[in-house]
């Protein structure tokens, strides 16, 4: 990242009074992250900041200091700065991403996705970064900001969820270098990891023992299906996999691994992952997703056979055009 990027971004903050931040829908540990490392730094620095998602911030993320700042919708309100943060693009926004847009002077569009599709004015998008909270760290770092424990937290959460626990093979030692400087405010490696890595409720074991019968191997590719039933059975409200993709993915024989995930009105949700070597980012964003090359996901119109059926094929594809490289 450059810095007058950095510097283009610092100025429309330092001359703002109000800041909307928002995040991808179904936030992740990196979305929730980034979003409140933002808003505690924007807050120290004096400004009236709004942190908002359609989504209820999950359950093993309410231990992050300031969760309760998340508003379900937005109304009535005009902002100087909208800061969008781990969303590839405007839809993943939600509604209150499209209202923040309509009502603020300048969109920044802070992001480690690929695929990301570069809306908004000023652009901190740095797809080599690990997580969307080392941008927001090297943007902190670059305005000589302080770093509260509160911030620390909320940054290596989004490093330690987005690295599944610094695995996945975009981390080097910078990575770890960052990690050490958040430790070093105040932030738990050993509690972020606990509660966002290892924790699982029992609902989602009940979940897998539904959808694990579904589970098949072909040509490097391993899938799983979660149906709408499997999901009710469970106890479960929300359609997930409860991480059964990146479970899915340890197994040796697979290079990718999907889970299929059904939705109401014949769409189908996909979670995508893949051994170091092969790349499921593409195929995500050409089925209208995106994502990065070993973790990507989509969601695709159609039933769930029609959508395997679109979907196998260009993973097999993805196998074929890939190497494992593990060194
Ligand atoms: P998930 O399988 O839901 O954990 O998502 C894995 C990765 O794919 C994350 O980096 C997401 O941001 C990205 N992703 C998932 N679904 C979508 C989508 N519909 N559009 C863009 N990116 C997505
Ligand atoms: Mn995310
Ligand atoms: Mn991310």
């Amino acid at each position: 990242m450059n810095n007058p990027q950095y510097q283009a971004a610092l100025d429309a903050v330092k001359t703002a009074q109000k800041i909307v931040i928002v995040t991808h829908v179904k936030p992740d540990g990196d979305a929730i992250g980034s979003a409140l490392g933002l808003a505690w730094a924007l807050q120290e620095m004096g400004k009236q900041v709004t942190v908002a998602n359609d989504d209820i911030v999950p359950d093993y993320l309410q231990f992050l200091p300031g969760t309760h700042l998340f508003q379900r919708t937005l109304a009535n309100a005009e902002w100087d700065v909208m800061i969008s943060t781990d969303a590839s693009d405007e839809p993943r926004t939600g509604q209150v991403g499209a209202y923040a847009r309509a009502h603020s002077q300048t969109v920044i569009n802070l992001d480690h996705h690929i695929t990301n599709t570069l809306f908004g004015d000023i652009h901190l998008v740095v797809p080599a970064a690990v997580s969307a909270t080392e941008i927001v760290f090297e943007w902190w770092q670059f305005a000589g900001h302080p770093l509260s424990k509160n911030t620390a937290m909320a940054l290596l959460t989004g490093l330690v969820t987005d690295t599944i626990g610094f695995r996945v093979n975009s981390v080097t030692a910078n990575t770890l270098r960052i990690a050490q400087v958040l430790m070093q405010a105040g932030a738990s490696l050993t509690e972020i990891t606990a509660r966002t890595l290892d924790t699982r409720p029992y609902r989602v074991v009940d979940l897998w023992k539904h959808a694990l019968p579904s589970v098949m191997l072909e040509d490097g590719v391993i899938q799983g299906t979660v149906q709408l039933t499997d999901v009710s059975q469970a106890g479960l409200d929300d359609v997930t996999d409860g991480g059964l993709v990146s479970f899915l993915n340890q197994v040796n024989e697979a290079m990718v691994a999907v889970v299929f995930k059904e939705q109401p009105e014949q769409k189908v949700e996909i979670s995508l992952r893949s051994k170091p070597g092969f790349n499921v980012s593409d195929v995500a964003f050409a089925l209208g997703g995106g994502g990065h090359k070993q973790a990507a996901g989509a969601t695709v119109n159609g039933t769930l056979d029609e959508v395997k059926a679109k979907v196998l094929p260009l993973l097999k594809d993805a196998v074929a055009a890939g190497k494992l490289d593990i060194v």
